[in-house]
């Protein structure tokens, strides 16, 4: 644990201005049982030694940090490294939060685990983890998102999840997080909420930055390794934000180490398709807890776009919140086409298909290394794989 971070969230789980928990009284209850039995189970020596066995023997963690000798060397500058969270099993680093939660599900007695999920990557991540641990899952999801995810939606039924089409509202994200919760709320005893990144009223924006925190630990160990000093700069795509804080936790007492966060630009910052949260957004309370977010004058979360539907988000973990108002974190975003470029840059000199959230990272990183000198490192957290994305890009760009 770093010194910055000790102490973050409090007892009430704000970082600074940011997080708590903006619930029904009756549900303070239920969030602060969870957090208790948290912080025990998870110190428990038989919960550790499990959930590092499978980090180790079915993640495939540590994932190794690659040197990105091609793209270094067309940009001219800085020498780039990534760390690669593709590698994992299920390609992104979404797994290491599931397998945090079912584990802490099961060793609480829990009956069942339910969540929401977009695009389906949540959900497949979750299904993969609940499958593994041996506890029950249930998938809520829009009926137009089932329609349009149907490689997603066919693997939770064979990891054997429950899924349940919602068919309300505007039949996609935001209906499925109340279809969810309500069904969350019939049994909150024996049912687990498991939050796809680190958001969400307090315990969780904690409990799942605990579980990804694996990420920059061995980053910070394994650079040490390979270069003797630590990198210059850490990039990382923001949506929630459960990679970037993942990647970030064990450098914030670096002050050498600058830290950029990067958000969709969409389609111009300037127009109402983009989810640059923290770069455009105000504080107010979503989904249980205060943050930066797109809202309207009312305070109702705007609708928001992204090309990755992954960064999808009209809120922000609390923590980047803080970081960004402490000025620990930049935070900055990278448009459509920057992304796809990128993605490509990355695929063709590097063999590499990035996830199109991930490319917004490489954009980012691409842009400042030509600024850099050649002694000088990027790190980019390399959250997932594009194999989801292939079909998609190849239809954007004509291929
Ligand atoms: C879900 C996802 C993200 C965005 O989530 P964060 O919580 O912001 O990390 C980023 N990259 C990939 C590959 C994802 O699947």
């Amino acid at each position: 644990m770093t010194k910055l971070n000790a102490d973050m969230p409090d007892s009430k789980g704000y970082f600074g201005e940011y997080g708590g928990q903006i619930i029904p009284p009756e549900l303070v209850k239920v969030m602060n049982d969870i957090d208790e039995a948290y912080e025990k189970v998870t110190k428990t020596a038989e919960f550790q030694r499990e959930l590092h066995q499978l980090y180790t023997d079915y993640v495939g963690r540590p994932s190794p940090i690659y040197y990105a000798k091609r793209l270094s060397e067309k940009l001219g500058g800085a020498r780039i490294f990534l760390k690669r969270e593709d590698l994992n099993h299920t390609g992104a680093h979404k797994i290491n939060h599931c397998i945090g939660e079912a584990l802490l599900a099961k060793f609480m007695g829990k009956k069942k685990v339910l969540a929401e999920t977009g695009a389906g990557q949540h959900g497949v991540a979750l299904a993969t983890a609940c499958a593994l641990v041996g506890i029950e899952c249930e998938i809520h999801m829009g009926e137009i998102d089932i329609q349009k995810e149907h490689p997603n939606v066919v693997k939770m039924k064979i990891l054997g999840c429950k899924l349940v089409s919602v068919t309300r509202g505007t039949q996609t994200l935001k209906d499925a997080v109340d279809s969810a919760f309500e069904e969350y709320l019939k049994d909150p005893v024996n049912y687990f909420y498991a939050i796809g990144s680190v958001v969400g009223p307090h315990p969780f924006p904690k409990i799942v930055r605990d579980f990804q925190s694996i990420v920059g630990k061995e980053a910070r160990e394994q650079f040490l390794v390979k270069e003797n000093k630590l990198p210059d700069v850490l990039v990382a795509c923001v949506g929630g934000g459960s990679n970037a804080i993942g990647l970030f936790t064990a450098f914030l007492d670096d002050s050498s180490v600058r830290m950029i966060g990067v958000e969709p630009g969409g389609k111009g910052l300037d127009t109402d398709q983009h989810a640059a949260t923290l770069t455009l957004g105000s504080k107010g309370a979503l989904h249980g807890f205060e943050c930066y977010n797109l809202q309207d004058s009312d305070g109702n979360p705007l609708p928001v776009y992204s090309i990755a539907s992954g960064l999808d988000y009209p809120g922000v973990g609390p923590q980047h919140c803080h970081l960004k108002d402490i000025k620990r974190v930049e935070y900055t975003s990278i448009d459509d086409s920057e992304c796809m470029d990128a993605f490509m840059q990355l695929s063709r000199l590097e063999g590499l298909i990035p996830a199109l959230e991930s490319a917004h990272a490489v954009a980012h990183a691409m842009k400042i290394a030509k600024t850099m000198s050649p002694e000088e490192t990027i790190l980019i957290n390399l959250s997932g794989r594009g194999d989801k994305d292939a079909d998609f890009v190849a239809n954007y760009l004509s291929l």
